[in-house]
């Protein structure tokens, strides 16, 4: 039985591996901190004998028993407000925390495969972003703690791979959403839901002119999985071309949930990229990936998901106040 080590495993994303590799017969081995992740996401999973969870800091020292066929590097606040919360454990999760995972790889013989993201290319100045595009990043803006770390992580899971021959393969994720993201971690999709559904006014960012390319989870954990499994170690763009701009988005939300209430205006975060759109050209020749579900019958799934969640859990407010961190 292959054994895989998934860190940031009670997150959005990280939950969802831990289900698929369960699924396709590993033995899991799940790892978070529980800053931004949340064992009910995978309190389903402790009954199972493939199971094991670590309640551990991956920026610190890792030491994992046994053998590990795969390393999953997931740990990371993930949402712009997240990690202008908290800053320093952003960069340290995708500095030492990669550090940490490189050695344990590498220890293990053990093959590495990395979250980066769309972030690397910052407010991208190349539209659709190919792979080959470097990025436009502002070092010092509030962003930059995220968008540096994890150009970081890529630098050094490059160097890895051609100084110690580690095998390697880095992801960059787009917009991603589904059941399990946080309703309150101020990502836009669940701001919009959380907010159709408490009563209150959608809150559009800047004049909502601004676009993002929504993926639905499920794609994406397909891409993931394919690209582990391929023979490639440089990065390759999942995520799902669909291109809409955030007013239009607000619009659909407001005919999904048949809310009665309006969109507002609130002034747009300092270093707001402007468009982003994944060229998935490389993932579709080199994976034969490309997304299946629309983004009708995903938010359809989303929406029932957040409509399951208690009273308590939609009412709790993470980030109450979004001006401070708007410049
Ligand atoms: N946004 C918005 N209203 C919100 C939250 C976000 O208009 O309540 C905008 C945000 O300014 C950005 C887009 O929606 O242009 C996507 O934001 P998100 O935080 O989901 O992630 P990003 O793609 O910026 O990392």
């Amino acid at each position: 039985m292959k054994r895989v080590l998934i860190t940031g495993a009670a997150g959005f994303l990280g939950s969802h591996l831990c289900d698929r590799f369960l699924k396709d017969g590993y033995q899991v081995v799940g790892m978070d901190n529980l800053i931004t992740g949340d064992l009910k996401n995978i309190e389903h999973l402790f009954a199972s004998e493939h199971f094991e969870f670590y309640h551990h800091d991956v920026s610190k020292f890792i030491h994992v028993p046994g053998k590990l066929d795969f390393v999953l590097h997931f740990a990371s606040p993930a949402s712009p407000i997240d990690y202008l919360k908290i800053p320093i454990q952003t960069l340290k999760v995708g500095s030492l925390g990669i550090h940490n995972c490189l050695g344990l790889a590498k220890d293990k013989k053990a093959r590495l495969l990395i979250a980066s993201t769309s972030e690397v290319y910052g407010d991208p100045t190349v539209h659709p972003q190919t792979e080959s595009y470097w990025g436009n990043v502002n070092p010092v803006g509030p962003r930059g703690v995220y968008d540096e770390a994890k150009r970081f992580q890529e630098a050094i899971t490059m160097a890895y791979h051609t100084f110690h021959g580690l095998e390697t393969r880095i992801v960059r994720i787009f917009n991603t959403y589904g059941p399990r993201m946080r309703l309150n971690d101020g990502r836009v999709l669940p701001a919009f839901i959380g907010q159709a559904l408490r009563g209150e006014d959608l809150t559009v960012f800047g004049d909502g002119s601004q676009t993002r390319s929504f993926c639905y989870v499920d794609d994406l954990i397909e891409g993931i999985v394919r690209l582990l499994h391929s023979d490639y170690s440089g990065p390759v763009n999942i995520g799902n071309p669909d291109e809409i701009t955030i007013s239009e988005f607000a619009e659909e939300i407001i005919k999904l949930t048949g809310t009665q209430q309006k969109v507002i205006y609130k002034p747009l975060p300092t270093d707001d990229p402007k468009q982003r759109r994944p060229d998935i050209s490389l993932a579709k020749s080199l994976l034969g990936w490309e997304p299946k579900v629309s983004r009708s019958e995903g938010l359809k799934i989303t929406y029932d998901y957040f409509k399951s969640l208690t009273e308590d859990e939609l009412n709790k407010v993470e980030h109450k106040d979004f001006t401070r961190f708007i410049k």
